[in-house]
């Protein structure tokens, strides 16, 4: 817990009544005692064995409760110190300075533009067949360096996509290289690409995922991961916005965006 925490915390220990002591980021016996009694009106919200905590896992729970309480996705009050308390933790720094939530990730829309006409998923198969037949496939060259999510030392050349989305991936991938450059591509960890064509069916359900056509594009799965919302998925922070805007402007959907789900997801079919 660094300064800055400790200072969020003594802030809003002192918004409770708890904490009367200086707002310096420094965890002295006013700031303990403060999450003594802060805690002891919490006891019903944490696990058993809490009662063993360290000082110091004590004051990051205390944390992730102020957290709880303004409605922050914070996850089990642990005391644990993860990247969703530290994502937290900055919204609730924000939250006490401005008495806002940062807004950018939050109040951004999808843009609703469709104009290569993508047919609402539903009708996937109709309008492009059925995946027990392989789709037409084509590579699309992708202007910066990928490495394959799974095996980062495979480096693919381009994307295999069904080649009616081709074109308007080939733009997308155009512009977004334009904008962001093979550094920054690469320190967003948008050269980590996930898959595009695999005939499967979507994952707990029973009908086909829009992969089994070759229209939809996973990317750095493992710090989007299928059921992290906006406060974990790496895709949903604001310095992705101009990704999916160039996305958005050809058309394609983001299951992150629309669902707060799956944000390692877009695909070239509306919902
Ligand atoms: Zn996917």
């Amino acid at each position: 817990m660094n300064k800055t925490a400790i200072r969020t915390l003594q802030q809003y220990l002192a918004e409770s009544g708890d904490y009367t002591g200086a707002i310096d980021g420094l965890r002295g016996p006013k700031t303990r005692a403060a999450v003594d009694a802060a805690m002891k009106r919490h006891v019903d919200k944490l696990p058993s064995g809490s009662d063993a905590w360290s000082e110091r896992r004590l004051a990051v729970a205390c944390l992730q409760l102020a957290c709880h309480e303004k409605r922050i996705e914070v996850g089990a009050i642990d005391g644990l110190w993860g990247p969703q308390t530290d994502y937290a933790h900055e919204v609730l720094d924000t939250l006490l300075e401005t008495g806002k939530k940062p807004p950018l990730w939050r109040d951004q829309q999808p843009l609703d533009a469709n104009p290569n006409g993508w047919c609402h998923e539903a009708e996937l198969e109709q309008t492009l067949g059925s995946p027990s037949r392989k789709p037409p496939l084509v590579v699309v060259p992708c202007p910066w360096p990928l490495a394959l999510a799974w095996d980062p030392s495979t480096r693919p050349s381009g994307i295999g996509c069904h080649e009616q989305v081709a074109e308007s991936l080939s733009r997308v991938l155009e512009r977004v290289h334009d904008h962001y450059g093979n550094e920054r591509l690469r320190e967003l960890g948008l050269h980590l690409y996930g898959g595009c064509y695999n005939k499967r069916r979507k994952r707990g359900g029973s009908s086909w995922s829009t992969h089994a056509w070759g229209v939809a594009i996973d990317w750095d799965p493992a710090r989007n991961r299928l059921k992290w919302g906006r406060d974990r998925a790496r895709l949903a922070r604001p310095e992705y916005e101009d990704w999916w805007r160039f996305w958005e402007e050809e058309g394609w959907v983001s299951l992150g965006r629309h669902r707060n789900f799956d944000w390692m997801h877009v695909q070239a079919a509306r919902l």
